[in-house]
Parts: C-alpha cells; sequence; structure tokens
C-alpha cells in the first residue's frame, strides 16, 4: 500500500541536515529582524543567504533535469518545514527566488535555461531572482477582462526589443540586495492590449542589470520583517525580444503551472510556524507554574488546547505531504490538494498561533518570546500565494464547478 508517511533514508538525512543548519545559521540570524529599517534588516540576513546557498539549499530546490538536486516537491517540503519553523524570513528569500525561476525552469527553452541557470547552481554568492505578478492597485483580478484593468505592466515590441512600462509591488527581493535589481526577474506583462487576457499577458524574463528599473520603496510588513518586499516601476526596461519565457500570450497558463506546487508548501510555511510554537508552548506548560502549585500542563484546559493544536499540525502535514506528492506525480487531483493545503494550512496556522498564545498567557506578548513573530508571520499566509478570499477559494470554486469533477479523485489513484 502506498499510503505510507515514513521518510526515505535520504529524506531523513535532508531533514536532519536542515535541522541543523536552521538552528546553527538560521537562528542566530533571526537577530536582523530588529534592525530599524526594512533594508537595514534584509541586508543583515545576507551572510545567511550566502551559507544556505553555500550549504546547497537553492541547488536542493531545482530538479536535477536542470542541474539541480531536487527529487521532488515532498523533499522540498520536507527541507522548508526545518528552515522555515526558525527563520521565515531569510527562508522566504529562498523559496521567492525558486518562485522566479519557476517560469524560466517551467516554460524556458533550453537556451535560456542553460544561458541564466549556472549562477544558480553554484555553491557560492547570493544570487535572487523574482516572480513579478502584484501591483499596486491589485492583482487578483489580473485575467479580468475589460473594462477591468488586469495586468497594467504593459511591453511593447520596438523593432527586436520589448519595452516594459508599469510597477510592481510586495515582489519578493525584486529589487536585490542594492536596488538595481535581482539577478533575474519574470514579470507578469500585457503584450497585446487587444488580445483577451489568455492570449495578451506573457512572462517576461528581465536580467540585471536593468536600466529603468526604478526602486520606489521597500514595505514595512507586518511580518517577515528581514524579507525585502520592494515597490517599484519599469521605466522602459529593455529586454531582447527572445526574452518571453513560455508561449507568447501564455502568461496567465504558465503563472498558473507556477504557482501549484508554491501553494503546497505555503501549507508546510503553516506547519513550520505552528511547530515552532508548539514546542515554545510545550516547553512553557510543562515548566511554568505561574505561581499555582503544578506545572500548568496539568490544568486540563491547557492540556486540550495543547493536544488541539498537535492534531491541526499532523493534519496540516499530511494534507501538505500528500498535495506535493501529487503534484510531483501531476495527480488528477494535484492542483485541488495544492489549493486546499495553502487555505487550509494558511487559515489553521493563524487559529493555532493564538490559541498557544492563550496557553502561554500574558508572557507571549512580549517580543522576548518567540510566537508574537511567528503569528506576525503567520497573518501573511493566507494573504500572499494569491489571497485566500480573492485567489485560492475561488480556484478551488472553479475546480468543484467543473462538469468532469470527480470529487472522489483524491482518494482513488491507483499506484502504478
Ligand atoms: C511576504 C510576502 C511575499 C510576497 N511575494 C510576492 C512575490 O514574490 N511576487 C508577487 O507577485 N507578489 C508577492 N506578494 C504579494 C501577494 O502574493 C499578492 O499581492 C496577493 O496574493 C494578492 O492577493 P489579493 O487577493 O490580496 O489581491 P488584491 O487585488 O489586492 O485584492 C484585495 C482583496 O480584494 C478582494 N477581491 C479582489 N478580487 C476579488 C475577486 N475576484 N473575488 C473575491 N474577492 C476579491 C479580496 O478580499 C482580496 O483579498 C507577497 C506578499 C507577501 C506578504
Amino acid at each position: 500500500m502506498a499510503i505510507d508517511f515514513r521518510l526515505t533514508a535520504s529524506q531523513r538525512e535532508l531533514q536532519l541536515r536542515s535541522r541543523k543548519f536552521a538552528k546553527e545559521v538560521l537562528s542566530p540570524a533571526i537577530e536582523a529582524e530588529t534592525l530599524p529599517t526594512p533594508e537595514e534588516r534584509f541586508a543583515a540576513t545576507k551572510p545567511a543567504y550566502e551559507a544556505m546557498i553555500a550549504a546547497g539549499f537553492l541547488r536542493k530546490c531545482i530538479p536535477r533535469s536542470a542541474g539541480g538536486e531536487n527529487d521532488g516537491l515532498a523533499d522540498t517540503a520536507i527541507m522548508v518545514e526545518e528552515l522555515y519553523a526558525v527563520n521565515a524570513s531569510v527562508t522566504l528569500t529562498l523559496i521567492g527566488t525558486v518562485l522566479g525561476l519557476l517560469p524560466l525552469l517551467v516554460g524556458g527553452t533550453e537556451d535560456q535555461r542553460s544561458r541564466l541557470l549556472p549562477p544558480f547552481l553554484k555553491l557560492a554568492g547570493a544570487p535572487l531572482a523574482g516572480f513579478c505578478a502584484t501591483e499596486p492597485g491589485g492583482s487578483a483580478n489580473a485575467a479580468s477582462p475589460p473594462p477591468g484593468e488586469g495586468v497594467r505592466t504593459v511591453a511593447k515590441l520596438s523593432r527586436d526589443r520589448w519595452i516594459i512600462q508599469g510597477r510592481k509591488s510586495w515582489v519578493s527581493s525584486a529589487t536585490g540586495w542594492d536596488r538595481k535589481g535581482a539577478d533575474i526577474l519574470s514579470g507578469l506583462c500585457r503584450t497585446d492590449p487587444d488580445a483577451p487576457p489568455e492570449r495578451g499577458i506573457s512572462v517576461m524574463l528581465v536580467e540585471r542589470p536593468a536600466s529603468g528599473l526604478v526602486f520606489e520603496r521597500a514595505i514595512d510588513a507586518v511580518g517577515h520583517r528581514a524579507h525585502l518586499l520592494p515597490q517599484f516601476s519599469l521605466e522602459g526596461v529593455s529586454v531582447p525580444r527572445d526574452n518571453v519565457l513560455g508561449n507568447l500570450g501564455g502568461g496567465l497558463t504558465l503563472t498558473a503551472a507556477c504557482f501549484m506546487g508554491p501553494a503546497a508548501l505555503v501549507g508546510i510555511f503553516a506547519v513550520g510556524l505552528m511547530r515552532a510554537a508548539f514546542e515554545f508552548a510545550l516547553d512553557f506548560a510543562r515548566n511554568e507554574r505561574r505561581g499555582g502549585i503544578h506545572p500548568i500542563i496539568e490544568h486540563q484546559a491547557v492540556g486540550y488546547a495543547l493536544a488541539d493544536a498537535k492534531t491541526a499540525i499532523e493534519a496540516t502535514r499530511y494534507l501538505c505531504w500528500r498535495a506535493c506528492r501529487a503534484v510531483d506525480l501531476q495527480s488528477p487531483a494535484a492542483e485541488e490538494l495544492a489549493i486546499e493545503a495553502k487555505v487550509f494550512g494558511s487559515e489553521t496556522a493563524v487559529r493555532v498561533l493564538t490559541e498557544l498564545m492563550r496557553v502561554v498567557g500574558i508572557e507571549s506578548y512580549d517580543h522576548a518570546l518567540p510566537l508574537g513573530r511567528l503569528l506576525q508571520d503567520a497573518l501573511a499566509l493566507p494573504l500572499f500565494g494569491g489571497g485566500n478570499i480573492g485567489v485560492r477559494r475561488r480556484r478551488l470554486h472553479a475546480i468543484l464547478q467543473r462538469p468532469e469533477y470527480d470529487p472522489l479523485a483524491a482518494c482513488s489513484e491507483v499506484e502504478v
């Protein structure tokens, strides 16, 4: 029977290696989150990010077929849970880079991949990539037909070059370590103003240095305090004609394909944050009497709350692992499971984090303890990678509306 959530020997090795790296490198790097400005905080994470690259964690996210060492999304999930549980900011810098590379990995030509991937396959440096979808003024309706604005950033062909004009915001690491841009950006642009969105939007590759990329501000986000979330404009950025990734006009389809795996990973982000909070709260409950006679874990209300939290963590982890495996196998239910992992995991994390704060009580409200930071990080999960209200629920809704939808597909697949 294939239903077996035990790890392979190499997955266990990856889990332990990631856990050790997180403890030794990412845990001290959390200090960066206390610096005053978003850019100072991000800059302070560079040594930890470089160490992450040197330790092979980016290579571990790039498929073997593209020269990396990834053996599937389930492995990525095992690794990411360990890293995110300790430092969400730096881990998101890594996964944001993977997201930025996905249009190249999924839709790029052999030529584009062999030209652009090598810096990301090295065990040195601090390479960054970003996927630029979000725009000031909203991005939930990127696929809207007129009179909706949809994607506002425009790429116009002039002789043999695309000239890009527009603004983007909230894009992980997009302006790079020096405001001049990440090494590569995959940007959603309108390439045919007259075509319907499903044929008029493309993913355009912007390579550093990109003259015309203008930094506007670094958003001072509620969580992921040392992760760079810039707002910037593209003012006449010029790229070669063959910098379209995937099919010209097929940008929305490519974007949907790129976001499926990361949706399942958002669920694993949730597991990482919940697990970190649970371990803290369990230890607190076992050791603190809060002026009473017994450690507070002996009070039934506390014990039940911890039990409910642990149940939610286990349920979320196995849904995410199942979703990752379904994505790896390109199973019929992969899209549904990935979105369910994202929606369920992200909302469960916010709930469980606040419940665990109640277990610990007032001390949890002090930034000297990690729970406030973990909740601040968790608040992003229902909002990013497509907000749960605006996009994910709608996408799930669309799946359920398909005439061929089989509600039992997720539990009827036969191992071949
Ligand atoms: C830490 C972090 C990292 C991020 N990294 C990136 C990145 O790398 N790249 C990137 O492009 N973006 C990134 N983002 C931005 C984020 O992923 C998107 O901006 C966000 O998912 C867009 O969602 P939204 O639904 O709130 O959009 P908006 O368009 O702002 O919609 C706002 C609200 O309007 C309502 N709404 C809008 N349309 C509908 C509809 N059709 N049906 C129902 N309700 C609707 C919903 O209530 C929705 O929440 C990041 C954000 C964060 C916090």
